[in-house]
């Protein structure tokens, strides 16, 4: 698939865009709680963590796409710490390309899938040469024409690197959109579709970051820790286990997702 991707012209690829996007069907579902309810959540994470950030370390764009495609089925810390040193020797395309996939399977060994994802990386590196001027697309659709970037790393990237709101669907944001019945949906896609519409605009920027750390570090996947959780008296999980909030306070930095040891 990538070596047809890297076959097509920029013409082709960009009329092909209009084309073959396949419109995705919805699913929608109604979300178990009413406006002001997921004002007050939102308004909630918004204290908790004014200024949220990924975890995944990156110097510009392409670094950060990079990053994020390292990152399936790894954990942020794995991967910060194999990109630290490569990074450091590699943050264009043309420093990655020339480091070739031994060079770059060197760094990454340590992250699973790592063959693979190398393979990808500097498919990836072409591309970007060959078809975008070395540019990382602003697009989704350009950008999920990259080897080894779908639909949820092109969320990230246009969220973190141009300040496009989107909602990438990992995990910890597909567990709490259903378990709390936020925005239930079978499928990672519906759920994006789904709290794209309920997620109120204004803190629509914030919000995939919001729910990924209150996935990650209170509603956790084994056992959420509700008696931590600040919107633990709106929850509607049936399973809670506790309905009183936490004290509502801006969280020290090694929970607020700044940082990723
Ligand atoms: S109350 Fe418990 S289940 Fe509900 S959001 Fe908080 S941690 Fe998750």
């Amino acid at each position: 698939m990538a070596i047809s991707k890297l076959k097509s012209s920029t013409q082709t690829l960009q009329k092909s865009n209009v084309t073959a996007a396949p419109r995705r069907r919805k699913t929608l579902s109604r979300s178990a709680y009413s406006k002001e309810e997921r004002e007050e959540i939102f308004r909630r994470f918004s204290i908790q963590r004014p200024e949220p950030k990924g975890e995944l370390e990156h110097v510009n764009p392409f670094t950060l796409v990079v990053a994020v495609a390292l990152s399936a089925q790894a954990t942020d810390a794995g991967v910060n710490k194999a990109t630290r040193e490569l990074f450091k020797i590699a943050d264009t395309p043309e420093k990655m390309l020339a480091l070739g996939e031994d060079g770059v399977i060197a760094h990454i060994k340590t992250i699973g899938l790592f063959r693979n994802k190398a393979k990808n990386v500097i498919a990836l590196c072409r591309m970007l040469i060959d078809q975008f001027g070395s540019e990382v697309p602003k697009t989704r659709e350009e950008l999920i024409l990259l080897p080894g970037v779908g639909r949820k790393t092109a969320n990230v990237v246009m969220s973190m690197a141009f300040g496009v709101p989107t909602m990438a669907v990992d995990t910890h944001v597909f567990r709490i959109a259903n378990r709390i019945k936020l925005a239930p949906g079978n499928t990672p896609d519906d759920v994006e579709d789904n709290l794209m519409r309920v997620i109120p605009e204004q803190y629509l920027y914030h919000a995939h970051h919001w729910l990924i750390l209150h996935g990650r570090y209170t509603c956790k996947a084994r056992k959420a820790e509700c008696e931590r959780c600040v919107i633990a008296d709106i929850c509607k999980y049936p399973a809670k286990s506790n309905d009183i909030p936490a004290p509502l306070v801006e969280l020290p930095p090694q929970i607020i997702g700044a940082t990723a040891e």
